[in-house]
């Protein structure tokens, strides 16, 4: 997949706010949010009168941006929500928070989903016992995530560890951070995806 690699904090000032896509920066004053409250570029700071169209295309693009996952990729996950029963917003969250680099992130064993994907390429994790190391896996409730042993021994994931010992666990998974592992326990509700995304504004966005 083609990845965005220029300064990510572009992309939060882009959308007006933060993404946490850098990790413990993005929760001090070096954030690019908190130190240039206004879009990137020239007329930046200029004000700008946003259409309907321009609101959904902006709220699609934040939740891309936000989970990180490519264009093409966003509007297969689109598809697959529209087929599954429900409303469709809600199924698209459902099935990025069910991908494997998030719910890495989401049990503190990445600083941002950005180094919760890369770790997953490099194959530290374990699902069911087997190693994966596809950002994209989707989980399905029951499944069992881990560390893996050889892993467990690299500084890298140990510093990981350490600094994000504290970060929150969401309801729907459980983690052991003793064991190195962790379960998903269950697809989340809306009310307990934290992200600040009008899903409708994207289904609109699509249905055009
Ligand atoms: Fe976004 Fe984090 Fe950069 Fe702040 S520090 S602008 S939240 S990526």
């Amino acid at each position: 997949m083609a990845r965005y690699t220029d300064a990510v904090c572009k992309l939060c000032r882009r959308e007006g706010q933060k993404l946490f896509l850098k990790g413990e920066r993005c929760y001090s004053n070096k954030c690019g949010v908190v130190k240039r409250s206004y879009a990137p570029g020239q007329h930046g700071q200029g004000r700008k009168k946003v259409s309907e169209y321009g609101l959904q295309l902006r709220t699609k693009q934040r939740a891309r941006r936000y989970y990180g996952v490519s264009e093409k990729q966003f509007h297969h996950y689109f598809e697959m929500a529209e087929r599954k029963q429900g409303v469709t917003g809600e199924n698209l969250l459902r099935l990025l928070e069910s991908r494997l680099d998030n719910v890495v992130y989401r049990f503190g064993w990445g600083s941002s989903r950005a180094e919760a994907r890369q770790l997953v390429v490099h194959g530290h994790f374990n699902v069911n016992g087997k190693k994966v190391n596809i950002p994209s896996y989707i989980l399905k409730p029951g499944d069992v995530i881990a560390i893996r042993e050889k892993s467990r021994e690299s500084n890298k994931i140990k510093l990981v560890l350490e600094n994000n010992a504290s970060r929150p666990i969401p309801k729907w998974l459980d983690v052991n951070r003793q064991t190195l592992e962790g379960k998903f326990v269950e697809s989340p509700n809306r009310e307990e995806i934290d992200v600040p995304i009008e899903e409708h504004l994207i289904v609109e966005f699509y249905s055009k």
